[in-house]
């Protein structure tokens, strides 16, 4: 028997090993800081906790596979009926259901690109290949290219909004052009992972409407950022019930633990609470914006928990800056750094490392 490597698929040679947000290293004297993950920077609610240390009590049980308790509550506060929903392992692993019941072996995934470093890894372990479109030089999805980049082997487009790094939103006025060019039979998935944090006045889609009138729009949602519960893992998609069935189907066997189900239905339960630190967020991010547009910097409108700077070839410069004093920010070689929004102290100090920084 010959000895070495097992043969496994050659579609890996071209996946790159998703990087996470490194933890932050601590600096002399002054508390470190994560601010490359776009995490909420509050621990869980009291009233969270307690729910998940009672459901700790069950773990010897699966979960519930099809999380009735979860979707259900989630039908009810976003205005849909139950079997609309589709509760995941994050946001990110409905994207990977959509993906195994959408797309394989020859077909194309078309997204934005920059976008959330997930999209091209998940389309090509699919089979699929993705195909990106370059975003406006504001950091927008140039949807008229998004729209001329489906062909007969497309069978999913991929809209982020707000974007992940840039921020900006993609509009309703945006979303109905691209509905109304993609074929019917081709999904459209659009994630909303930072919703919570845009602006009522950013013309932002009501994407539960868009998905009611659009049997191919699939909507993810998550509960790791606004509700603050990315450690628990849980997300969910709103579609049409029959690509919900196929969703169920596609879904790795209890992937949505006890603990994460009883979280998420006590912080929707807990709403007014988590929707208050969410808005000292959102005042946080157009302080730390407007406060980096004084000092010159040309960064996109970011309607979510983190803002971008287009620094290019100076990537790495300006993530050590932030290093050496404590600060963890996302850098993407030659393109620019994202940095989360976090509490004031933390924003402050790298409004600091900003102002110091040679402008563009
Ligand atoms: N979508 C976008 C745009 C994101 O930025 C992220 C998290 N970085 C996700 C999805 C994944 O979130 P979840 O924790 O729900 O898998």
């Amino acid at each position: 028997a010959a000895s070495g490597v097992p043969r496994l698929r050659a579609v890996l040679d071209d996946v790159p090993s998703y990087v996470p947000g490194r933890p932050p290293q601590a600096a002399d004297g002054v508390t470190p800081y994560k601010l490359a993950s776009n995490e909420n920077p509050y621990p869980p609610l009291p009233s969270v906790l307690d729910v998940v240390a009672r459901a700790a009590a069950d773990a010897n049980r699966y979960p519930d596979m099809l999380a009735t308790g979860l979707t259900a509550a989630i039908g009810a506060h976003d205005g849909v009926p139950q079997e609309h929903v589709v509760a995941g392992p994050g946001s990110v692993g409905v994207l990977s259901q959509v993906l195994t019941a959408a797309a394989g072996d020859g077909d194309e995934v078309v997204h934005a690109w920059r976008s959330f470093e997930a999209y091209p890894i998940v389309v090509r372990l699919s089979g699929a290949t993705p195909v990106p479109v370059p975003l406006t030089a504001d950091g927008r999805h140039d949807m008229p290219a998004l729209a001329a980049a489906v062909t007969e082997r497309t069978r999913l487009v991929v809209v982020c909004s707000p974007n992940n790094p840039t921020g900006p939103v993609v509009t309703a006025a945006e979303m109905d052009e691209l509905l109304a060019a993609v074929p019917s039979d081709v999904l459209v998935v659009l994630d909303e992972a930072y919703r919570e944090f845009v602006r009522p006045g950013a013309g932002a889609p009501d994407a539960v409407a868009l998905h009611l009138a659009h049997p191919n729009l699939v909507v993810l949602r998550t509960f790791s950022k606004a509700y603050g519960l990315a450690g628990l893992r849980v997300g969910y998609g709103l579609a049409h019930p029959a690509v919900a069935d196929a969703l169920r189907k596609t879904a790795i066997p209890f992937g949505v633990s006890t603990l994460a189900q009883a979280a998420a239905v006590a912080s929707l339960e807990a709403e007014d609470e988590l929707l208050e630190r969410v808005a000292a967020i959102v005042a946080e991010r157009e302080r730390v914006a407007a406060a980096l547009a004084e000092q010159g910097w040309p960064v996109p409108r970011s309607e979510a928990n983190f803002v971008w700077m287009p620094v290019g070839q100076r990537t790495a410069e300006l993530a050590a800056a932030c290093a050496e004093v404590g600060l963890s920010v996302r850098a993407f070689a030659e393109d620019g750094v994202r940095v989360t929004v976090a509490e004031p102290a933390a924003n402050d100090r790298f409004l600091e490392v900003a102002a110091a920084f040679r402008r563009p």
